[in-house]
């Protein structure tokens, strides 16, 4: 019998949790475009923390690699088991264990699918703020474990902001609780906030505290297009400048507008650079936010869009949510990185960003989250051109290097994962760097947990 049927097949005897030999949708995630795949043994589906801990504490036992895996929708490799072993899928522990709309709180467990909490905490009258791209497949358990953040994190801050409280499961395989149904907690080190983050790194999240705040009674965006990177720079500037408290400002390059425009509910001007902020609030407030952005972009907008009926507003979300499918379909491939920088450096590290595309003959665009600094410049590579393909990690680091340059980070939101493991090191420096190391040492002495990622 060979390794690999045995680790299926002794884990199976050992646990409750079923184990199922490893489909191909358990080897990747959405660095498949990339080429990167991994070789899991075995794909544990426990329905309960205690389950978990059992896989782990079997995994630890008989030295085999442990990869959590929520919905696989993550940019950098974070749960490809590119070390072989176990694929530890959170998507059967999916239950609300409790939800207080009345105290803005909900206790959830990981394999919930984001959208669906958004949906249930609306129904509530309440938001969950945190809106990263992928919300229908990706997993709570997944956007804690990678700090997800999205177009309103510029007013409602990332994943993590809105975690109060933990249920891990750590190396031997013990189930552990950090923090809960607490709105402050400052006791003993920040351990909560190590987890999240940590990319399956240290802990398997096996439930989560969230906070939640009163849904707005109105959002409003507001979509102003410019002249080129410059304009577009000025415009994001003089709203951040103005305090205008706007939950959402992004922004899309004239290339991603050329590809996305024939899909964009309004009129585009012929290569111009859009920026989209959203006013939200009582009907009152937002109306008043929006009034005063729309006077701010139109100092020197070549055009300005401010959709008013939900249908419009909707279409307009929807618009931006399918950017980056639209942006893969055009030539098959894509490498994308996630970096971030100062806000002062942004327009300059649009520039530079789409400058490496050209210097290294790929067509390339950028959009992002212009108000956090956090850019998604991208790429375009012919997926069967293996030239271009084997060109993907250069594009990346040159990227990563710009980041670094600029005094910024070689992730914004998507996490190290596999591919950007070279360069934590680099950026942390020495120091920091051995303390880094020293963490995960002391959460996973034999380095079990997902080994090959995050540093
Ligand atoms: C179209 C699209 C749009 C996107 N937009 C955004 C965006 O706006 N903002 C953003 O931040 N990201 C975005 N992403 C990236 C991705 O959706 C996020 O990183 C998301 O948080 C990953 O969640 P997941 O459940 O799919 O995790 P996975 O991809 O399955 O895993 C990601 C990492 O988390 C670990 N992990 C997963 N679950 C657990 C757990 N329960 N315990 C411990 N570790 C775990 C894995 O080991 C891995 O390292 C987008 C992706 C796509 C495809």
């Amino acid at each position: 019998m060979s390794a690999v049927a045995s680790i299926e097949r002794d884990l199976r005897a050992a646990v409750t949790a079923d184990v199922v030999a490893p489909t191909a949708e358990y080897q990747t995630d959405q660095t498949e475009a990339r080429g990167l795949k991994g070789r899991a043994e075995a794909v544990a589906l426990p329905r309960t923390a205690d389950e978990v801990a059992d896989v782990v504490a079997w995994c630890y036992e008989h030295g085999v690699p442990v990869v959590p895996r929520g919905g696989g929708t993550g940019y950098a490799g974070g749960a490809v088991p590119l070390e072989g072993g176990v694929v530890l899928s959170l998507e059967r522990l999916d239950r609300v264990r409790s939800f207080d709309p009345l105290l803005w709180r909900i206790e959830v467990e990981a394999g919930l699918r984001t959208a669906d909490l958004r949906r249930i905490a609306r129904e509530g009258g309440l938001l969950f703020a945190p809106d990263p791209g992928a919300a229908e497949q990706s997993q709570i358990g997944g956007n804690i474990a990678t700090n997800a953040g999205g177009p309103h994190a510029f007013k409602y801050g990332v994943t993590g902001t809105w975690v109060t409280g933990l249920e891990v499961v750590v190396p031997p395989g013990e189930v552990i609780r950090l923090g809960g149904p607490l709105r402050k907690d400052v006791a003993g080190y920040d351990l909560k906030h190590l987890l999240i983050g940590s990319e399956g790194t240290l802990g398997v999240i096996t439930a989560a505290w969230l906070r939640l705040t009163p849904a707005p009674e109105a959002a409003w965006p507001v979509i102003g297009f410019f002249d080129g990177v410059r304009g577009g720079a000025d415009a994001i500037g003089r709203v951040i400048g103005s305090g205008l408290p706007a939950a959402a400002i992004e922004y899309f390059d004239s290339e991603t507008m050329r590809y996305a425009g024939t899909s964009f509910p309004g009129e585009v001007p012929d290569g111009a650079f859009g920026v989209l902020a959203d006013a939200d609030g009582s009907a009152d407030e937002a109306s008043r936010i929006r009034a005063e952005l729309v006077d701010v972009f139109s100092e020197d907008a070549l055009a300005i869009y401010a959709p008013e009926s939900p249908r419009e507003i909707a279409a307009l979300w929807r618009w931006r949510d399918g950017l980056a499918v639209v942006v893969d379909a055009q030539r098959g491939g894509k490498a994308s990185e996630d970096i971030a920088v100062p806000l002062d450096k942004l327009g300059e590290a649009i520039q530079e960003s789409l400058e490496v595309g050209r210097r290294l003959g790929v067509p390339a665009c950028s959009w992002g989250h212009a108000g956090d600094g956090n850019l998604h410049t991208s790429f375009l590579i012919a997926g069967d051109d293996e030239g271009e393909v084997a060109l993907a990690p250069q594009l990346s680091e040159a990227l990563f290097e710009l980041a670094l340059r600029l005094g910024g980070t070689i992730s914004g939101e998507h996490g190290v994962g596999f591919v950007k493991r070279n360069w934590l090191a680099k950026q942390l420096g020495p120091r920091a760097f051995e303390l880094h190391t020293a963490v995960k040492r002391a959460f996973d002495p034999e380095n079990l947990l997902n080994p090959g990622k995050k540093a």
